[in-house]
């Protein structure tokens, strides 16, 4: 079995526990691997195809779309569709391309059927937390006025018109979704040869190296991600993580999580991490950020009766990390 070297943490919001580097691809002509920097991560792609120019094509074609993706919902850019519609004047109708439409409808389905934690409406919080900075702890008046500000609630969306509309000022933080949705951008291209992306904290996949089920992901340690717990086999779909972060945060000397609980507003106090796997990258994406603020006694019993593919790391007192599985993803695990 190819194992892929799949990198982790990555920088910013988009964090994980993933998957953890490993030697070499196979020396094999036909596989085409690419690097690049992008969504605030080292982005790894890889694909085997007839021959290395279709290859490299196909590479290049996935690497445009997730740039291009990048372009659209980073809030680290001025001129994104998300920084314009974060500025939007309250009250202003902000028009949705389709694509971009499309998204929403699935966010704010998401948003109610995780009971909101998940909420990227919460730009105001993360950045009280300080949260993609180096972490703050914020007083209870400022705390007070960023969740007031905080909520997908208050921004109506408007399925039928493709619009969104600021009844506060409120602001979307894509951290938690942008990257799968890139990823399923990438799969709805409709690349031939099998492919893997990597984007440090979710990878996905279409088909496997020649001759193999899949592609073989480490998950690692939530606190170290140079050690490989077990691996896993993606051959569709996407693989996310959320948790344990090469980067950080502390606030009022106490390490506290990249996940804000949008419901009291604080940094959500499990310690672990959280592993999905969903055919979608974007529910994976989210679904891995609200099992995360759950935690994993009231996560597993939601996971459970959604009959989702979870597995969340837990670190013990004593070191040791207890791994909790749904059987959906007990059947993802490599033999
Ligand atoms: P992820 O690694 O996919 O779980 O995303 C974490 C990032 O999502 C954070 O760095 C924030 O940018 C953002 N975030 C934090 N808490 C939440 C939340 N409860 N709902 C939505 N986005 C969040
Ligand atoms: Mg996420």
């Amino acid at each position: 079995m190819i194992r892929v070297a799949a990198a982790t943490i990555a920088v910013a919001a988009l964090i994980g526990c993933g998957a953890q580097p490993d030697a070499a691809w196979p020396a094999t002509p036909n596989l085409v691997e690419r690097e690049a920097f992008l969504m605030g991560t080292r982005a790894r792609l890889a694909a085997y195809d007839v021959s290395r120019d279709s290859g490299l094509h196909a590479l290049e074609q996935a690497l445009g779309i997730l740039e291009r993706t990048e372009a659209e919902l980073s809030t680290w850019r001025d001129d994104s569709v998300i920084s314009l519609l974060n500025r939007q004047p309250i009250g202003n109708a902000f028009a949705l391309s389709d694509a971009t439409c499309r998204m929403f409808r699935v966010v704010y389905e998401t948003v109610r059927a995780t009971g909101g934690t998940f909420d990227p409406g919460l730009g105001a919080l993360t950045a009280a937390w300080d949260i993609h900075g180096s972490g703050r702890e914020p007083d209870e008046r400022s705390l007070a006025a960023a969740r007031e500000r905080s909520g997908l609630r208050l921004m109506r969306f408007d399925a039928a018109r493709c619009t969104v509309t600021r009844d506060a000022d409120a602001t979307i933080d894509v951290g938690a979704f942008g990257k799968g949705e890139a990823l399923d951008r990438v799969a709805a291209s409709g690349l031939r040869a099998p492919w893997m992306i990597d984007l440090g904290g979710q990878v996905s996949a279409s088909g496997g190296p020649p001759g193999e089920r899949g592609w073989q992901v480490s998950i690692a340690h939530p606190h170290n991600r140079e050690q490989r717990l077990f691996d896993v086999v993606l051959r569709r779909g996407s693989l996310s993580t959320s948790g344990g972060s090469e980067r950080d945060l502390v606030a009022n000397g106490r390490r506290i999580a990249h996940h804000i609980d949008p419901r009291n507003g604080r940094p959500a106090p499990f310690t672990g991490s959280v592993v999905v796997w969903h055919h979608s990258g974007l529910e994976a994406d989210m679904l891995s950020t609200a099992l995360y603020v759950m935690g994993p006694i009231i996560g597993m019993r939601w996971a459970a009766e959604q009959e989702l593919a979870v597995c969340y790391l837990i670190p013990q007192p004593d070191g040791v990390v207890r791994v909790v599985a749904t059987p959906e993803f007990e059947k993802l695990r490599a033999p």
